[in-house]
């Protein structure tokens, strides 16, 4: 069975776009069940190697643990000058997009195998439960097809 891509997102987009998804959902009203099932089912059916938009789009949250593999990959440069800095938060990101350790011509992470935290986790809705970020959520109807049609879904 074919995989959604990322040309099936730009198309979906211009029959619902992401703007009246926000409208539709409510933070008050939702099933996380439902929710969990329907983020399951797409995340399944999705070609992540056809997007890497969140690679070039939005960095990751780093954390301590992250910096050694990043390191590895940069052995000439001091990655808090060159690659790492603290945003508004307080929180290490990388500098620019797209991330530094993204292959642009296949959307493959030169780290795969270790790559940052955040970055596995994306887009936050593996365990969902009472505390799972609406807002972040919300963020990333626009940039990850995975939850736009995972919105989508669980709206129909
Ligand atoms: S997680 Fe979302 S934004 Fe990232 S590659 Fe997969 S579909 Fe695209
Ligand atoms: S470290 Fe890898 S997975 Fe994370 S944003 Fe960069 S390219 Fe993408």
């Amino acid at each position: 069975m074919n995989k959604l891509n990322y040309d099936d997102f730009i198309k979906s987009k211009l029959k619902i776009s992401p703007e009246e998804i926000e409208k539709q959902l409510n933070h008050t009203k939702i099933n996380l069940s439902k929710l969990q099932a329907s983020f399951d089912q797409i995340e399944e059916s999705f070609d992540c190697l056809s997007c890497a938009q969140c690679c070039k789009q939005i960095s990751p949250i780093l954390y301590p643990e992250d910096f050694e593999p990043i390191a590895k990959h940069f052995p000439k440069e001091n990655i808090f000058d060159t690659l790492i800095e603290i945003d508004q938060e307080g929180d290490f990101v990388f500098r620019s997009q797209p991330c530094p350790l993204l292959e642009t011509c296949n959307g493959k992470c030169k780290i795969y195998e270790n790559k940052p935290m955040s970055c596995s986790d994306f887009p936050h809705l593996y365990n969902v439960s009472e505390y799972f970020d609406y807002d972040a959520l919300i963020q990333n109807i626009s940039i990850c097809p995975i939850v736009y049609f995972t919105s989508v879904d669980y709206l129909a």
